[in-house]
């Protein structure tokens, strides 16, 4: 499915692959079953400029645009989840924040140590009380002369605890309609009062850091201020529409990755005198799983095209995070299933994709959230 993309963009994918081939895949079991954080990996990531993908040149990134973004993210996802949503997290909505909303100084500061990897960037909105209804967070900054005071606390955030500054979305004003009374705030993970819980047990993406965050009084000055002073919930939509982008390339890399096993599989394992891939039942699996994800990945690179367009890409974005990750899930699960009672175990990879990608439902909003964005925009017109 490579006929849309451009030599440069086929390039990277090879590149991106090799790299995930080489260093990613022969350990990634390995991490998901210690539930630990590669730390070794990041300056190898940082290497080849993963994480700094859509950081201009001038602050040390690689200045590509956010279909290499999605494609990245999707060939690191093909073997393995967990560091598709690290990259996917660093690159778009951490420091994809400070890249769309930052002052020439925030730039400066943090994109450069964030694409040589010095820095992961982690991105805090959600709460303990609030996810899908994310305008109805608690956590409250106040002004404290040219300073800020930041309290309250955040769930699920990715690069929590091994992140070297974190964006935080608090609440400035309580008089006026929740979303119009949001600020984003960049905030360094030692600053007083910025702490990590332990790591959440998860069911996928195990090795991938994800923790609750308290954050007690943390003092920030006003320089840390990211964007307008009660603008941040509407500049958070818009680095969502991207994240979202990143998060169906994420279920297509897992999708493809766990075809390619099931192909495999197929045609290696027999029953009653044949192969398994002679039987039609699994036939049609296959055959379903590859029209699905190239579907996907059309309405993925779509959404990433009108973004490097500068073209509006909400609904896009939406319906391609939709498709895909309900597409790949059934994908990984039927791979599964061809694999009988052995992809039930540990000794194949399929089992993991499974449980990786079902974040891709969940997370940056589930898939209930994309049809409401999906038909309220269809509603609207
Ligand atoms: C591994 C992981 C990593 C994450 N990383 C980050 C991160 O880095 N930063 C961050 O800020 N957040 C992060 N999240 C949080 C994630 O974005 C939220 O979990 C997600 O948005 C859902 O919110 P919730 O868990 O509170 O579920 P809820 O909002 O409580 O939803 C529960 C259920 O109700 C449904 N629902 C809610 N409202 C409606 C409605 N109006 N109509 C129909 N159904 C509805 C939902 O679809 C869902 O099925 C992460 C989550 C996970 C699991």
């Amino acid at each position: 499915m490579d006929f849309e993309l451009p030599e440069t963009h086929r390039l990277l994918r090879d590149t991106v692959r090799d790299f995930a081939e080489r260093e990613v895949k022969p350990l990634a079991g390995e991490w998901d079953r210690e539930q630990r954080f590669p730390h070794e990996i990041v300056p190898k990531l940082a290497e080849l400029g993963l994480l700094g993908i859509k950081i201009p040149e001038l602050y040390q990134g690689s200045g590509l645009d956010m279909l290499a973004y999605a494609i990245c993210v999707e060939e690191i996802a093909r073997v393995d989840g967990s560091l598709a949503l690290t990259v996917a997290s660093h690159n778009g909505l951490g420091t994809g924040h400070i890249l769309a909303f930052g002052t020439e100084e925030q730039k400066q500061k943090y994109l450069s140590k964030a694409a040589r990897g010095e820095w992961l960037a982690a991105w805090a909105l959600t709460e303990p009380g609030s996810g899908s209804d994310s305008a109805a967070l608690k956590t409250s900054a106040r002004r404290d002369g040219d300073h800020w005071l930041i309290r309250g606390s955040k769930m699920f955030i990715t690069q929590g605890s091994v992140g070297g500054f974190c964006v935080v979305l608090a609440r400035t004003r309580f008089d006026v309609p929740a979303q119009r009374g949001i600020t984003a705030f960049i905030v360094e993970t030692t600053t007083p009062g910025y702490s990590a819980s332990k790591k959440l047990e998860k069911y996928g993406c195990r090795a991938s850091d994800t923790v609750e965050i308290t954050l007690d009084d943390v003092r920030v000055s006003d320089a840390q201020r990211l964007g307008e002073v009660d603008a941040g919930f509407r500049d958070t939509m818009r680095i969502l529409d991207g994240g979202r982008v990143s998060i169906a390339a994420m279920a297509l890399g897992l999708g493809r990755g766990a075809l390619e096993m099931a192909v495999r599989y197929a045609k290696d394992r027999s029953a009653f005198g044949k192969t398994i891939s002679e039987f039609q039942s699994i036939q049609f699996m296959l055959a379903d799983a590859k029209t699905g994800l190239d579907a996907a990945a059309l309405l993925t690179y779509r959404a990433a095209c009108l973004a490097d367009r500068g073209q509006r890409f909400t609904e896009e974005a939406s319906m391609a995070k939709l498709f895909a990750s309900e597409v790949a899930t059934k994908v990984c699960n039927d791979a599964l299933q061809i694999h009988g009672g052995y992809g039930y175990t540990r000794e194949f990879d399929v089992e993991r994709h499974l449980r990786d990608v079902k974040l891709c439902e969940i997370g940056e909003g589930t898939s209930q959230v994309q049809r409401m964005v999906i038909a309220k925009n269809l509603l609207r017109e």
